[in-house]
């Protein structure tokens, strides 16, 4: 296919909701390597201590291995823990192993502590840059949770994802999430806004999809992209391949709305201006 427009900057998004199984990891790891696959070079950052985005990126990520939580609690540099994932060309992850649990924890006596990933994530970008070329895309894959790793992640980045499935109470719970959203740019990191929802888990065959894509149509409008993706059995099975479902099924329903989620990504136009541009400070 044509490759997408690059980003005049990195645009760094973090993906979170604070509710688990709504499809944070498998948009992290789809929509990352969807990117990569259209001509984009793309950095996941998996912040969750099951390490999810990891396995299903083949990405090693027992004890021994250097990992995020080297770079919160040692100060090591990102580029330390970052690997090439295999057969995706442009794609890179650093890995997340479970001691990143201990470091909720480790993180609240720490000078900075909400700062440590953004200080490691701008170091990083000229490391890449030099080595492998411009990095267009960072995407932080968060726990369920609002604690000091989902902190990190929104200090650190310009831009909130929010995957919602397209199910009973997908609304309950974005309350708090927006709120802390709200403080975080107000006390933290004024770039910070919420630019993108993306729909999941979409059933075509139920109204109950439909209303639920209606009313978050309705309250968050331009930012909801077109493209929901639908719930497919190869997107839940390609994890257990250690694939994305861009190499595992390509053709298949769940690959391509991937592929036009990304698509819709990289040509929207921020507040600000261009792409990726600083927004006016509203969540
Ligand atoms: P989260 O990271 O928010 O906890 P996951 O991405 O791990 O959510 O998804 C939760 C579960 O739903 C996983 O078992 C995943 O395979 C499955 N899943 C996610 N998206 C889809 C989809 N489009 N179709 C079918 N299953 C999906
Ligand atoms: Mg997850």
């Amino acid at each position: 296919g044509e490759d997408l427009p690059k980003p005049p900057r990195p645009r760094v998004l973090t993906v979170a909701n604070q509710k688990g199984g709504v499809g944070k990891t498998t948009s992290t790891v789809n929509l990352a390597a969807a990117l990569a696959l259209q001509g984009l070079e793309v950095l996941v950052i998996d912040l969750d201590p099951q390490g999810n985005a990891s396995t299903a990126l083949s990405v090693e990520h027992h004890a021994e291995i250097p990992s995020i939580y080297d770079v919160l609690i040692e100060g090591r540099p990102l580029v330390e823990v970052v690997v090439p994932v295999v057969d995706h060309d442009g794609l890179w992850c650093a890995p997340a192993t479970l001691d990143l649990a201990g470091a909720e924890i480790e993180l609240v006596s720490s000078v900075a502590r909400e700062h440590k990933l953004r200080k490691a994530v701008a170091a990083y970008i000229g490391v890449h840059e030099q080595a492998h070329g411009r990095l267009d895309y960072v995407l932080i894959d968060c726990p369920p949770s609002l604690g000091l790793l989902t902190l990190n992640a929104l200090v650190c980045a310009d831009e909130v994802l929010i995957p919602i499935q397209c199910e009973y109470y997908a609304l309950e719970g974005l309350g708090q999430l927006l709120r802390t959203v709200g403080l975080v740019t107000e006390e933290l990191n004024p770039t910070l806004h919420v630019s993108t929802i993306l729909l999941t888990m979409y059933d075509a065959r139920t109204r109950l999809a439909a209303q639920v894509a209606e009313e978050v149509r309705s309250h968050f409008g331009e930012r909801v992209l077109r493209t929901a993706i639908p719930r497919s059995v190869r997107v839940s099975e390609a994890p257990s391949y250690g694939q994305t479902v861009m190499t595992y099924d390509p053709g298949s329903s769940g690959a391509l709305s991937y592929l036009e989620a990304a698509r819709e990504l990289a040509r929207q136009v921020l507040p600000g201006g261009g792409y990726g541009s600083p927004a006016p400070a509203s969540a």
